[in-house]
């Protein structure tokens, strides 16, 4: 019998117990990826303390704490403190830690001037982790090794799938996979809203129109067929997704798409 692989070993810190971090830490327990007694945070309030020891992970007095007691540390404050947090926990950082942000808008020169740390690695993830689907992207800083990398995978593969670039694609990543759930809550309510003008009741629309989006991404994903050929063969001659398409194309629901992540992208540059 091939033997199993033990999971790699490493203590995980979230300095800022939020929203997101909540998402990833509850992926990460939950995948076996580590076990919650691995990761660590802090909070001030209360009651996020107590979100976080319901499943396990241990809580701490202090950022400072956290750095200390971890190999990797998950960056999730907004991006107005970063800075501040960073330059107060410089002090704490040192070689062998490497330093995870998903801070939006925060590059990774930044990152390491004001933590003075050298491994350093940048994520985008989106709002889905919630729910075990983001999108993620990561960008690796120079220093950080190929087990860094390896490491940060299999955190946010917990959450959803993650890709690697280039950190000059970050602007259009945060429009297109950053806003885009955005997008498509928008699409969804908009279908919902055409069923119930066809004369469907309220709720049946909405079930169909979100199980409708979610069965088109998973062909698409599992298929790994192209959405153009996807389409055309549930088009058939004179029927009646073809009526419907050809409003999208009179409606410019392709450039509008198109344009909604290039404006997205442009905001995204004026903001950094
Ligand atoms: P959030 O407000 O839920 O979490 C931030 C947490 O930091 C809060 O719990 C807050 O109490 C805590 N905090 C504030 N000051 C602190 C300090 N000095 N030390 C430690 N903790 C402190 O926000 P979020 O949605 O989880 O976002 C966190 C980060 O993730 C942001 O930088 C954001 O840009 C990034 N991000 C979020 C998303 C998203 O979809 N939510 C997507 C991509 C990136």
């Amino acid at each position: 019998m091939a033997a199993v692989a033990a999971p790699d070993a490493f203590r995980l810190g979230f300095v800022g117990g939020g929203n997101m971090a909540e998402s990833i830490a509850r992926g990460v327990a939950k995948s076996g990826v580590l076990p919650p007694s691995s990761i660590r945070t802090t909070h001030r309030r209360t009651e996020r303390r107590l979100v976080f020891q319901s499943f396990g992970v241990k809580i701490l007095e202090t950022n400072a704490q956290v750095v200390d007691d971890s190999d990797i540390i998950i960056l999730s404050v907004k991006p107005q403190i970063v800075k501040k947090v960073l330059l107060e926990l410089k002090p704490f950082f040192s070689e062998e830690k490497v330093l995870v942000s998903i801070a939006a808008g925060i590059k990774l020169k930044d990152l390491q001037e004001w933590s003075g740390q050298r491994r350093v690695i940048r994520v985008m993830p989106n709002t889905p982790a919630a729910v075990g689907l983001a999108a993620s992207v990561m960008c690796v800083g120079e220093m950080a090794t190929k087990k860094d990398e390896e490491r940060v995978t299999s955190l946010f593969n917990a959450i959803g799938k993650i890709w690697t670039a280039d950190e000059k694609y970050f602007d259009a990543v945060t429009s297109l996979s950053g806003s885009g759930p955005a997008y498509i809550y928008i699409a969804i309510e908009a279908l919902a809203d055409g069923g119930v003008a066809a004369g469907l009741p309220r709720d049946l629309a909405l079930g169909l129109a979100s199980q409708t989006v979610l069965g088109a991404a998973a062909m698409v994903n599992d298929t790994g067929r192209h959405p153009g050929q996807l389409k055309d063969a549930v088009t058939s001659p004179a029927g009646t997704t073809i009526a419907g398409i050809q409003e999208l194309e009179r409606g410019s629901f392709r450039g509008t798409l198109m344009n909604a992540v290039v404006a997205a992208a442009k905001r995204c540059q004026e903001l950094s």
